[in-house]
């Protein structure tokens, strides 16, 4: 089902509130933990683990870790345990929790508005290299993600992170996530504008608060004042877009409720304009809802878009208006369509400012430490002290004066990034897949770096947006429902009877110009070996029969 910002997509059918009085809703006096999620949180503030990591777990080592901190509340300071080595995806459904954790962990590094400078770059470099085994990825929300991390070195790697000013708090968790922001924010000659000032309020106000450290499920934010609409806001529980206001002038237009995963649905619009001095106030008016009214009893109930589907949009913005905010909110109008096809500023692109940004392509978000010391030292060479992360695992280097474009693009050939991408490699995004992830069932980057390739060496000519996302289970960390071509991982048989990795294919789906959900293709499975024919098929076919601006 397509829609567009004027015409949100419609919501499931609305049930009644008053059905759902033992959701767990606080603002309803419902404070009794309803599952052994809620029980951990109330017991003890989530926040609170650092100390114990700081002066327990680092010293005495992985086995002092209490469970309810080891797969609870670390998350909240970033750390999950990874899926320890060797075991199939087969048995990820069959073996308990505990039997899949590894003794290492994955840690995210928040980077909100995917603002990094070189310094901060470096930094996550050399923590890479000193304490991760060199491994780095790109993330589908601005961060990157360290593997295989020791309890030890926790204390340690905060310390060298929050010396350049980066951190780890609340990068997972029942919390308010990092802040997206657009890559371009400050910078693009065609901003409405500039959400950065919005995004530090946030930062700086609440996160690590223990104001917000106890909602019922993760809390996603959104801001962009670009016209290219560069940060997914169909999908997060709360999103900003650039509009401008007749009267008013430059503002943005409020988003509640999109979401993945689970029962997926696109944010729907308020109708309500905000000045930019005032996002932090109504995005915390936002997160107390979610935080009082959010159902509790069951997780896979508990993200605000459920609230929303049974709220909609007008009792949700009088809820904000009357118990929140105290005053009632501007009416504004919707954000125009996105002004391009491609939203992730990859290729080189004129500033404000008449210098140029550079947007080059990781494959499927992977990097390492090594190469994020020497894409800091290369941008740095090149006068450079600015670079971004955006939402499909790119990058950018900014503040390129005109005559150093052409050896910062060959710099960064060198190191295996390519400025003017194939459609394949700008377009396919994976996530952490089998090799780390303790819910995966199948492999994912190195399906998604191969079929790159392949698609690269046999067609050649194809030039055509393109996207093609791949999830390692049927959660949606890639955004699978919102891709042109959505794979989601899962054991089939092949054609002798032998369990093999493969997909079931989601086509269609997009954000932006026609937002809308993928059709999930009614028994069409392909294996891993098959998926390079599957995907040509698919797209000679779409060559050869698509209409006149046809996706
Ligand atoms: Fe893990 Fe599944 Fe998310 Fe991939 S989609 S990172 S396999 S939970």
């Amino acid at each position: 089902m397509a829609a567009t910002p004027e015409q949100p997509a419609p919501a499931t059918p609305r049930r009644k509130a008053g059905r759902h009085r033992g959701e767990g809703q606080w603002a309803l006096g419902h404070h009794t933990p309803l599952n052994g999620n809620e029980q951990f949180k109330k017991d003890d503030d989530s926040l609170n683990v650092r100390t114990r990591i700081e002066t327990i777990y680092s010293k005495r080592g992985f086995d002092s870790i209490d469970p309810n901190d080891l797969r609870g509340r670390m998350r909240w300071w970033g750390l999950y345990t990874q899926r320890k080595p060797g075991i199939d995806g087969g048995k990820t459904a069959v073996l308990e929790p505990e039997e899949l954790d590894d003794r290492y962990f994955m840690l995210r590094v928040r980077i909100d508005g995917g603002r990094l400078t070189t310094a901060q770059l470096r930094a996550i470099g050399e923590v890479s290299q000193k304490y991760a085994r060199g491994t780095a990825d790109v993330t589908d929300r601005q961060n990157i993600q360290l593997h295989w991390i020791r309890i030890e070195d926790v204390p340690a790697i905060w310390q060298k992170l929050e010396a350049v000013g980066l951190s780890t708090t609340e990068a997972c968790g029942d919390c308010p996530r990092v802040i997206i922001g657009s890559p371009v924010a400050g910078i693009a000659a065609d901003e409405i504008i500039d959400g950065t000032p919005a995004v530090d309020e946030i930062h700086d106000r609440y996160i690590g608060s223990k104001e917000f450290s106890n909602l019922p499920r993760k809390f996603k934010t959104a801001i962009s004042g670009s016209p290219v609409q560069d940060v997914v806001h169909e999908i997060n529980d709360i999103a900003f877009v650039g509009v401008v206001h007749p009267e008013h002038g430059p503002g943005f237009d409020l988003w509640v409720g999109g979401g993945l995963s689970t029962n997926p649905r696109l944010a729907e619009r308020l109708g309500a304009w905000v000045p930019l001095d005032e996002v932090a106030d109504v995005w915390a008016g936002v997160v107390g809802i979610f935080r009082d009214y959010g159902y509790r009893r069951l997780r896979t109930r508990a993200r605000l878009k459920f609230l929303m589907a049974d709220w909609g949009p007008v009792k949700f913005r009088q809820v904000l208006e009357d118990e929140y905010l105290k005053r009632p909110l501007l009416d504004g109008p919707a954000p125009e369509q996105p002004s391009s096809r491609w939203r992730d500023h990859v290729g080189v692109h004129q500033q404000q400012d008449g210098r140029f940004y550079v947007g080059f392509a990781p494959r499927v978000g992977r990097v390492d430490g090594p190469t994020l010391s020497k894409i800091a030292d290369l941008a740095a060479a090149h006068g450079s002290d600015r670079l971004r992360t955006t939402v499909e695992q790119k990058m950018l280097i900014l503040d390129v004066e005109p005559d150093r474009i052409d050896s910062l693009s060959a710099g960064l050939e060198e190191l295996g990034f390519q400025v003017k991408p194939s459609p394949f490699r700008r377009g396919t995004m994976a996530c952490t897949g089998i090799e780390f992830c303790k819910l995966a069932i199948v492999e994912t980057k190195a399906r998604g770096a191969s079929l790159i390739d392949e698609l690269e060496r046999r067609l050649p000519e194809f030039e055509e947006p393109l996207t093609i996302n791949i999830n390692g289970c049927p959660n949606a960390c890639a955004r699978i429902q919102t891709a042109d071509i959505g794979l989601k991982g899962q054991l089939m048989l092949d054609d002798e009877g032998n369990q093999v990795e493969g997909y079931q294919v989601h086509l269609g789906g997009a954000l932006g110009l026609e937002a809308g959900f993928g059709r999930k293709v009614r028994g069409l499975k392909v294996t891993s070996d098959e998926l390079p024919d599957y995907v040509e098929r698919v797209l000679g076919n779409f060559q050869k029969e698509r209409e006149e601006d046809e996706r």
